[in-house]
């Protein structure tokens, strides 16, 4: 098949007479169209409905059904209305122009005619039927378009409505003359959002709302905001805002045309027990570095502690002291007695460190076992270990616990064992405690109820 021809369209000719026909038919097909002939308008009325032309050639004069009833009948049919007809009218037959439009025809050609001027008029209808098709065809596309936008604003709209998420869109806002971003418009939000800012979406949308919010609030994220359009960086964090039930907030804020779309999570409870655990876990800490008995620190933080101090290599110093003849006084005052008393001297110990002369957050006292204490001192010389040691075996003095079976004073008193010195790597950290111990055994020996030095 000529594709020529396919693509200049289909003619259907009908004429009484075959002649005609066949003259006509001839001369169209060289020129590429596509044509069919028939010689009554009964059979063009069926030919049509099998195959649709694009143009109908329709002569005036024929027996039995004349061309405008032909044509009448097209026109009253809702499938063939469109197809265009053009009357042929030989001079000689009464052809009345008017008739002929208003039977529905399109145009008339004259016999005899030209074939230039039949293929021109032919040619300005198929023009005029391709071009309507092709609109026909853009209606159609449109419509699905729309139908389609449609069917994504509904969608857009029931994910915003529903969202458990505050969302919202943002437009930059620019100075013409320097185009930096001078505020943000809202562009789209959701009644989660609204709902937070106690206010409606209507007060929201189209709005400059969020440079005057944030100067209220965190006036910093503005500029972070900026940043996430200048450069593309997605933000994402926790964000503190009390409105009624709720006070911390997630968000995440990525670029968006120029402005950036946000999604806003209520992370309240989460954030609650994230407080609450993470308090429950410092407790925990401290529980696990202190003593039951004396509410000062354990072996295990003091452990810990002289590791450190050990890593800086400046002066540490150490003093163990240890409760004398408490054998004895447990024996006779009973071991409730003795655990106050630990915890007596724990205490004004503790309360020694904490106020010394100098303010020193870093020293620390710790239950070494039994009734013996450890006192680590960071940053201290010898002189500064001989004043707090001389401290403490005072205020235990001043506390003037009664113990008869002493055999040293009628009193609770401590022998202590200073050590004091700066660490080296080479050596380890339980020397200082070694040194201190004999120290410690020393100030026994020598009769208790005073300090020692390590030699
Ligand atoms: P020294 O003067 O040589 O230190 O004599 P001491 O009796 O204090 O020393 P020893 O090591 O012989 O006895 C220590 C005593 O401390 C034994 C024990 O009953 C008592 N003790 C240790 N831990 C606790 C405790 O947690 N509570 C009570 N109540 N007593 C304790
Ligand atoms: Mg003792
Ligand atoms: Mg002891």
């Amino acid at each position: 098949m000529n594709l020529d021809s396919e693509n200049k369209g289909s003619i259907l000719l009908v004429d009484d007479i075959p002649e005609n026909l066949q003259l006509l038919s001839d001369l169209l097909v060289k020129l590429g169209y596509n044509v069919r002939s028939v010689t009554s308008g009964r059979m063009a009325l069926k030919t049509v409905k099998v195959k649709r032309p694009d143009v109908i050639l329709l002569d005036i004069k024929m027996p039995e059904m004349d061309g405008y009833q032909v044509c009448q009948a097209l026109k009253a049919d809702e499938n063939l209305r469109s197809i265009p007809v053009i009357f042929i009218s030989a001079l000689d037959d009464v052809f009345d122009k008017v008739t002929a439009f208003k039977s529905g025809g399109i145009d008339y050609i004259t016999k005899p005619f030209q074939i230039e001027e039949v293929v021109a008029r032919l040619d300005n209808q198929l023009i005029i039927q391709r071009q309507q098709r092709l609109l026909e065809q853009e209606i159609a596309t449109r419509r699905e378009t729309q139908e389609v936008l449609y069917q994504s604003r509904a969608l857009l709209a029931s994910v915003l409505n529903s969202s458990l998420d505050g969302i919202a869109a943002m437009q930059a806002i620019r100075a013409p003359e320097t185009g930096n971003i001078e505020d943000f418009r809202c562009l789209v939000v959701n009644p989660v959002i609204a709902r937070a800012f106690a206010t409606s979406r209507e007060e929201m949308i189209g709005k400059l709302v969020l440079k005057r919010f944030l100067s209220r609030v965190e006036p910093e994220l503005f500029e972070k905001f900026v940043e996430v359009v200048e450069t593309s960086e997605p933000l994402e964090r926790d964000f503190y805002y009390s409105s009624g039930e709720s006070s911390w907030f997630h968000f995440v804020a990525v670029k968006l045309g120029d402005g950036f779309a946000i999604t806003i999570r209520d992370i309240t409870m989460r954030k609650e027990t994230e407080l609450a655990l993470q308090d429950a876990n410092q407790k925990l800490e401290q529980l696990a570095n202190l003593d039951a008995l004396t509410q000062v620190a354990n072996r295990r933080c003091f452990n810990d502690r002289l590791t450190r101090e050990w890593q800086k290599q400046e002066h540490l110093s150490l003093i163990l002291f240890d409760l004398d003849s408490f054998k004895l006084y447990n024996d006779y005052y009973g071991h409730l007695a003795g655990d106050d008393c630990l915890l007596k001297i724990a205490q004004i110990v503790h309360q020694i460190i904490r106020h010394h002369d100098v303010e020193r957050p870093t020293d620390l006292v710790a239950r070494y076992g039994g009734e013996e204490f450890a006192v680590l001192l960071p940053k201290t010389d010898l002189e500064g270990a001989i004043r707090v040691a001389t401290r403490i075996r005072e205020q235990v003095h001043s506390l003037a616990i009664p113990h008869i079976k002493s055999g040293v004073k009628d009193i609770v008193t401590v022998s202590l064992g200073i050590c004091s010195l700066i660490p080296s790597l080479e050596v380890k950290p339980d020397s200082i405690i070694a040194n201190a111990d004999q120290a410690l055994y020393h100030a026994k020996e020598q009769g208790r109820d005073r300090y020692c030095i390590a030699e």
